[in-house]
């Protein structure tokens, strides 16, 4: 059973047909790459598949079940799925480490001695755990946005989905969030990354789909997909950033 199924799923923004017929299916352990034209509709897609954004028509399936509509079962579920944007969303007045317990204590009901000490294991594993006791201003882009995903991890998410997770970072901070992103992979998380940085697919993809106008055009393994685009738009795009 996929952990994340989109099926038939359409999406209007007024008149803007942001979302065409998006049919996709992520498997357990897998990570998607999506790539394509900003405005393409990538972000939207990732925004539907927690809810942030409704959809028109088709269904989307977490484990083979509906996404909630609403209330504390859609609650349950967002916490189930983690989610890290290109701006880092941490709480700006609140510490690394209550950036990253706040979620387990007060949706997971976690005890705070617990909640603190897996904290801290996962700020570890994102190499910022010096920086627990100080407040995001404190931190450069990159390592927020280590915190930022340590914060999804202590979730115990059974998928997480990241859009342009470097896009507003300095280049030399490009990498260290990268490689974590890889370490995540290859200890299996179920991942889908909107992506520029496509030595990143390339190296880290199961596969990628690449979107433009609302559609997947075309999807394959990276390697197939980058050496040999089947379609015009494909290539187009691929040249546009090389
Ligand atoms: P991408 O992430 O591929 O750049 P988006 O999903 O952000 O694309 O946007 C797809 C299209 O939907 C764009 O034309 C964008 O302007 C439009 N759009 C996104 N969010 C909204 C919104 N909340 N209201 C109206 N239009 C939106
Ligand atoms: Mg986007």
């Amino acid at each position: 059973m996929p952990v994340i199924e989109l099926r038939h799923v359409e999406k209007h923004f007024g008149d803007l047909h942001v979302l065409r017929d998006i049919n996709l299916k992520v498997s357990r352990g897998e990570v998607l790459v999506v790539i394509g034209p900003s405005g393409s509709g990538k972000s939207t897609m990732c925004r539907t598949i927690n809810r942030l954004e409704t959809i028109d028509s088709g269904e989307i399936l977490i484990e083979g079940k509906p996404l909630p509509a609403e209330g504390r079962e859609l609650a349950a579920m967002r916490a189930e799925l983690g989610m890290v944007f290109q701006s880092f969303n941490l709480f700006a007045h609140k510490t690394i480490l209550e950036n990253v317990t706040l979620g387990p204590i007060d949706v997971l009901g976690m005890k705070r001695e617990d909640a603190e000490k897996r904290a801290m294991e996962l700020l570890a594993r994102v190499g910022v755990a010096e920086q627990a006791a100080k407040v995001p201003a404190q931190l450069s882009g990159g390592q927020q946005q280590r915190v930022a995903i340590a914060r999804s991890l202590a979730m115990n998410p059974k998928a997480m989905m990241f859009d342009e997770p470097t896009s507003a970072l300095d280049p030399e901070m490009i990498n260290e969030v990268l490689d974590v992103m890889v370490e995540l992979a290859r200890a299996g998380m179920t991942m889908v990354v909107v992506t520029h940085e496509m030595n990143f697919a390339r190296r880290v993809a199961d596969r990628v789909v690449f979107m433009a106008d609302g559609q997947i055009v075309e999807e394959g393994a990276p390697d197939e997909f980058f050496d040999h685009p089947a379609t015009q738009r494909a290539r187009d795009f691929l040249d546009s950033i090389k």
